[in-house]
């Protein structure tokens, strides 16, 4: 298959395009939806492989770009794997992740009083998804087990990052370097099935 040299980052979240971009081999120009100034679509999908395609769908297609979209987030075991894919969408219109940590702590705390006691098990789920030339090229999904900490540690990352503690580790998403997370967390492992398709 013919190598790609041109794609677009289909997001709008700069901690998700940084993250991408790392990831990806040296060659390819990337482009962002910025450089065109597309707003995200509306995400009707019911998982996240659906909003993965809806999005790389609709920006390909703006763009006449193949394009190489994520759609991720936190599931909750106790919380019947709350937020999900409204991970995004707790954080109301202004994307303010602290207030989507603030509602993560007070529905572990509706759930159970006791919860800082417990392990609370949780992963990171991201859905990437390819298309181009009018079709899908590929979809993929890569998860990162792990626990909810006790409060919130760290300022590296985005999102849930300072709250979530993969599993067999003691620091935070948030208090591990970024070059670190990027090489365990479910983004990479997404991308190691996708890569074939680059
Ligand atoms: P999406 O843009 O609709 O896919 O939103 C995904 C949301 O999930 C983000 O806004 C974050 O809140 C969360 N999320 C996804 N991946 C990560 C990550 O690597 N670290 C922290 N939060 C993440």
């Amino acid at each position: 298959m013919k190598k790609i040299s041109k794609l677009l980052i289909g997001t709008n979240n700069k901690g998700k395009f940084l993250e991408i971009c790392d990831l990806l081999p040296k060659y390819i120009k990337t482009y962002s939806t910025a450089d065109f100034k597309l707003k995200s679509p509306k995400e009707y999908g019911v998982t996240f492989e659906e909003n993965s395609l809806i999005k790389s769908r609709y920006f390909s297609k703006k763009t006449k770009l193949i394009c190489l979209s994520d759609d991720s987030g936190l599931e909750i075991d106790i919380l019947n794997k709350e937020p999900g894919i409204y991970s995004a969408r707790w954080g109301g219109k202004k994307s303010d992740f602290n207030k989507a940590i603030q509602k993560v702590y007070r529905k572990l705390f509706k759930k159970d009083k006791n919860w800082k006691q417990k392990k609370i098990k949780a992963r990171f789920v991201c859905a990437l998804s390819l298309y181009g030339f009018n079709k899908k090229i590929s979809s993929v999904v890569g998860k990162v087990e792990g626990y909810i900490s006790n409060e919130p540690r760290g300022k590296n990352g985005f999102g849930y990052d300072p709250i979530f503690i993969p599993k067999n580790k003691k620091k935070t998403f948030g208090e591990i370097k970024p070059s670190q997370k990027y090489k365990i967390d479910h983004r990479y492992f997404a991308f190691q099935k996708i890569k074939k398709f680059l």
